[in-house]
């Protein structure tokens, strides 16, 4: 027998619709490419999001069709993701730090109809535009009196004229839950990207267990500023999950660098922020050399690649910030777990509360999770057993944009499949999931693994060091053996031997690096994740001094 409640669809229009009714005063306050300041309200986006829908209809999008954007955070990239999402196309949003090669090839491969795009990567356009044939319109997403002309851009239209010639009276379809409503490539360290295209319900659903108060807790009551791109998994679905509580938003625009971001977050009341690592050193750095404390900034979101638990600890007890780690990717939407301490927690001592909070956490209602063997046999959740970490649940991709890479999962023996994430880990007899490496990157010395984060976490904890990133290179005894990479502090001085001797004591004796090389920067990829195939190649005529 069937239950007797409504079929309504979860869309995402319906977030915004929901904030636009309930918070509609609340505001969205943007730092935009020229410097200054925008604000306005979500009723105010709501009725600029239908209008651009309305527009967007005219000039001939259906449902299913693919419309790019290459942008900041900001309001009308939040615009975009409304109303393109919205009539039931689908936003695709690209990461502009890519090369423009990549991006051409990644705008064919999704058969965008329409790109916009800030002034910024006019340069980008311009390079891409003669080799993008599906491109029907290139919108300028600036003020009409600042839109530029370019001979190299056919069909080059502004974003407020365009938007302008769309209706209020635009009513949102009631489309089927399951169309696709955004899409995002991976940024792929090999092959061609790959995209992970999300579905109306799984945004929503992932929105709903997103904001609760032990994953990433918002509120009506927040101010809270993603530092996290809009082209990087959605930004880690802020844009959905702040409507659906009503919480303030403010997009930082093109300035992220230390002094912009705790200017904003000190201007606009800021509560609550989510981004990765490499951002939060900026802001640290800034507010340490000027003495500087925060009003109102409690708690941040941590991940994308694993948080140093150094890191962690100058947020808490230097600024009184909760740090909060998660983990995601973005075929899982992206967020998977977050470390957050339960009631049974309060009695431990602060070191062992430390010890869960620097893990990766556990599983969002939603997500199952599990660690196999190579053979797909599953190990112990004993918090010590490294195994490859699967995943399900409604908000992970079940398979690539238009089958690419075939079909990605694997079945467990009722059938069920599981997303392969081609992480490594281990899961403590309370579900804390801990990353051990990107499968890629682990090193096996003597058939056993070691953890490169481990390894990487402990060297950014000691005063001279800045950066860190430890890779495995061959040794004929061993196989691999582990290469700690470092960047010091400007200014500051630390030797080999200094840094080897600081593993003493702190971990496995046989962990310890075989060596260790000083360089002036390590290679970021376009999420600002350490580019670890880059770094093998750099160091591929290396000879360890133990081979
Ligand atoms: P992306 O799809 O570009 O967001 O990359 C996803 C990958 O980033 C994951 O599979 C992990 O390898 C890594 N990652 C994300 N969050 C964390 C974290 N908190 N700690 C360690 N690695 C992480």
């Amino acid at each position: 027998m069937q239950g007797l409640m409504m079929d309504m669809p979860l869309l995402v229009s319906s977030l915004l619709q929901h904030a636009a009714r309930h918070y509609g005063d609340n505001e969205i306050v943007s730092r935009r490419i020229e410097g200054d300041i925008h604000r306005y309200t979500y009723a105010d986006c709501h009725e600029r999001a239908r209008r651009l829908a309305d527009a967007f209809v005219r000039s001939g999008t259906a449902v299913g069709d693919r419309i790019a954007t290459l942008a900041w955070n900001g309001y009308r990239h939040m615009e975009m993701y409304y109303a393109v999402g919205g009539l039931g196309a689908i936003v695709h949003t690209i990461n502009p730090r890519l090369h423009p090669e990549q991006i051409a090839w990644i705008v064919n491969h999704a058969g965008d109809t329409h790109l916009a795009f800030d002034m910024t990567f006019l340069p980008i356009v311009e390079a891409i535009a003669s080799k993008c044939p599906t491109v029907k319109t290139w919108i300028a997403m600036t003020d009409a009196d600042r839109q530029p002309k370019s001979d190299k851009i056919p069909n080059l239209v502004n974003y407020e004229e365009f938007l302008a010639q769309g209706s209020t009276d635009y009513r949102w379809p009631e489309l089927d839950e399951r169309t696709g409503c955004g899409l995002c490539y991976t940024s792929g360290t090999t092959g061609n990207p790959k995209g992970a295209m999300y579905t109306h319900r799984s945004t929503v659903l992932h929105a709903y267990a997103a904001a609760l108060p032990d994953a990433m807790g918002a509120s009506a009551r927040d101010s809270i500023l993603p530092v996290v791109p809009m082209f990087h998994v959605n930004a880690w679905g802020l844009p959905y999950i702040c409507p659906l509580v009503g919480a303030k938003l403010v997009f930082p625009g093109p300035q992220l660098d230390g002094k912009s971001l705790y200017e904003l977050i000190e201007s606009e009341g800021v509560t609550y922020s989510a981004g990765v690592p490499t951002v939060w050193a900026g802001l640290l750095q800034y507010a340490r050399e000027n003495k500087l404390r925060f009003g109102t900034f409690n708690r941040t979101v941590i991940g994308g690649s694993a948080c140093p638990p150094a890191m962690m600890k100058a947020f808490n007890e230097e600024f009184g910030v909760e740090v909060i780690h998660a983990w995601g990717m973005t075929e899982t939407s992206p967020l998977g777990s977050l470390s957050r301490l339960q009631l049974k927690h309060d009695k431990l001592p602060a070191e062992a509360k430390q010890k869960i909070l620097e893990k990766q956490g556990h599983a969002l209602f939603g997500i199952d999770m599990k660690i196999v063997d190579d053979e797909g046999n599953e190990l112990p959740w004993d918090g010590k057993t490294f195994g490859n970490l699967l995943v399900r649940g409604p908000w992970v991709m079940k398979e690539y944009f238009r089958g690419e890479g075939g079909d990605p999962l694997q079945y467990d023996v009722d059938g069920r499949g599981w997303f392969p994430t081609g992480d490594v880990a281990t899961i403590d007899a309370d579900g804390y999931m801990q990353i051990t490496d990107r499968s890629k990157d682990v090193i096996k010395s003597g058939g056993e693994w070691i953890s490169t984060i481990d390894l990487e976490n402990l060297a950014v904890s000691h005063p001279a060091i800045m950066q860190a990133a430890v890779i495995g290179v061959h040794h004929p005894k061993w196989d691999e053996r582990p290469l700690l990479v470092v960047v010091k502090r400007p200014g500051a001085e630390v030797t080999r031997e200094e840094l080897l001797a600081f593993y003493e004591g702190k971990i496995a004796k046989w962990w310890t690096p075989d060596d260790v090389q000083f360089v002036d920067s390590i290679p970021l990829g376009a999420t600002g994740k350490i580019l670890k195939t880059k770094l093998r190649e750099q160091f591929a005529d290396y000879k360890l001094p133990t081979a």
